[in-house]
């Protein structure tokens, strides 16, 4: 590790913002960015933890990230700008997520990318610590999971002692490097990372990525021998029933909405 791979800012509490906020995101971004946490809890993907980003509609080279706090509690207030380096712009002294670099670095390793979700959701886990067992596209609408997601091993890039977390650029990077050909990454007794060229598409994989992952739990349970999707399959899905996140979206607004108002 380089030394400037040791970030300043690794404690939650004392990143300093490192360059001028870039011209102002548009509002229905940031709307969008705080829709999507709330569905993202309501759905069951994060609880208290877990956090989705999306890339700046202006500036490319940035991305937005609410600060530290639970996300089904966000606001558009509560939204921060930060490099691809995962130093704010416009903290001005808030807490910042410990896992940001996730994003910056998933940003910079692929220009496709337009919104990040990190998770610890409940039956991805078990499928990261099993080896010989990896989470595989098992119904149509999950495609996109594929022949087989990788698993990230944090001991390889940050040794046998770390929290697990993705704390520091070097990390993120390491990381990001699963990102060439996968659309999500499992990672080893923690979680996942699921990306998507869109809020909509980001939160529609990650949603669909828990439920793959309990229904193949659950067919491994029953002893036969599971069928998977195909290659081919999986790419099929993925062209026309992706094409569709419109409709799941607007019934989980409205879902994320009733319950907060209720
Ligand atoms: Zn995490």
């Amino acid at each position: 590790m380089c030394p400037n791979d040791t970030h300043p800012a690794s404690g939650a509490a004392d990143a300093v913002d490192s360059a001028k906020p870039g011209p102002p995101p548009a509002a229905a971004l940031i709307e969008d960015l705080v829709v999507a946490n709330h569905i993202l809890f309501d759905q069951g993907v994060v609880d208290a933890f877990g956090h989705i980003s999306v890339r700046h509609d202006k500036r490319p080279d940035r991305f937005l990230l609410a600060r530290n706090m639970a996300p089904g509690r966000v606001a558009s207030e509560d939204i921060i700008e930060f490099s691809l380096d995962g130093d704010p712009v416009n903290a001005a002294g808030r807490r910042v997520y410990l896992e940001r670099f996730i994003h910056g670095e998933i940003y910079r390793k692929r220009s496709d990318v337009m919104a990040v979700v990190h998770s610890h959701s409940h039956s991805v886990v078990p499928l990261t610590v099993v080896k010989g067992v990896r989470l595989r596209a098992i119904f149509h609408m999950a495609g996109f999971v594929g022949q087989g997601a990788p698993v990230f091993e944090i001991r390889e890039a940050g040794g046998d002692a770390t929290d697990l977390l993705i704390s520091s650029n070097h990390l993120g990077r390491a990381l990001a490097d699963h990102f060439v050909d996968h659309d999500i990454v499992l990672m080893r007794g923690h979680g996942s990372t699921v990306v998507g060229g869109s809020i909509r598409q980001a939160v529609y994989r990650a949603v669909y990525a828990e439920l793959n992952a309990r229904y193949q739990l659950q067919a491994m349970q029953l002893g036969g021998e599971v069928t998977f999707l195909s290659e081919g399959e999986s790419r099929a899905c993925v062209q026309n029933v992706e094409g569709q996140v419109q409709r799941p979206w607007d019934l989980w607004v409205e879902q994320a909405r009733a319950r907060r108002n209720g």
